[in-house]
């Protein structure tokens, strides 16, 4: 569904992302794993359309996309912490991307109420973003990035700003609406235990490169790569 070939990307003398491939089935939820540095962030804006390859090509429902803008790429992404709009209340927070799609009030009041079920958060709608805790702010970024209907989720350490027992609530909660939705995610984290529980498969990265791509059990079981082992923590 989503398809990334031979994607390279400098800045300047400074390559920070090569030969990267990748293919994602639909519905299937994928985390980019590694230290800082090693180029996740990079490929992830790269698939949002932020950034543009220096060389290769992203397809996403079979379509090319790797010159399109990020405005007609239908993605929705949430980022580490506080990117809701600070003056707007849950409610129009999670409108937002509903008005600027031209969307009738009555199709925006039915699908707000329905992304605040989701999320579970119906009660807080009259909310501002300084009245929630971290973890609502993160249900609401959640909510107002699906509620367009977005072709595929984006989620850069969307828990790492939050406390351990409330990353650990969000990351089932995140995996189970993903999972209702059928949504096509790609998660990025420096936290293997993460990476490992709530994905599918997890490209592990190395300076820029896919060093394995694997499902959980064959990255922890089975690494290929020294690098790998020791990221995961079987290595002595
Ligand atoms: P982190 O978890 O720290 O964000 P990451 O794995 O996501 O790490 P990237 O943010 O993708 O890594 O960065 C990879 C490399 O690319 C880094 O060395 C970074 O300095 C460099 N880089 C990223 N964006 C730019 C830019 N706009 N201009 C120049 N260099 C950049």
């Amino acid at each position: 569904f989503l398809t990334l070939s031979g994607i390279n990307k400098s800045f300047g003398a400074n390559t920070v992302v090569r030969d990267f491939d990748l293919a994602v089935e639909p519905g299937e939820f994928v985390s980019f794993l590694g230290p800082s540095g090693c180029g996740k962030t990079t490929v992830l804006r790269m698939i949002a359309g932020f950034e543009t390859p220096s060389g290769g090509t992203i397809r996403v429902g079979g379509a090319d996309v790797t010159a399109l803008p990020a405005s007609r790429r239908k993605i929705g992404m949430v980022f580490q912490a506080y990117a809701l709009f600070p003056n707007m209340s849950v409610r129009d927070n999670v409108a937002f991307g509903l008005r600027i799609a031209g969307m009738t009030r009555a199709q925006i009041d039915a699908r707000v109420a329905e992304m605040l079920d989701l999320i579970a958060l119906g009660h807080l709608a009259d909310r501002y973003p300084y009245q929630l805790s971290g973890g609502q702010q993160q249900r609401v970024a959640l909510a107002r990035a699906l509620a367009p209907r977005p072709n595929l989720l984006l989620l850069d350490e969307p828990l790492s700003a939050l406390d351990a027992q409330i990353r650990t609530s969000l990351r089932d909660d995140i995996r189970r609406i993903q999972r209702e939705l059928g949504i096509t995610t790609v998660f990025v984290t420096h936290d293997q235990e993460e990476a490992l529980s709530i994905s599918d498969r997890v490209v592990v990265m190395y300076k820029g490169r896919a060093d394995q791509i694997g499902t959980p059990a064959q990255i922890y079981n089975h690494p290929t790569t020294r690098f790998v082992a020791g990221f995961v923590g079987k290595l002595n």
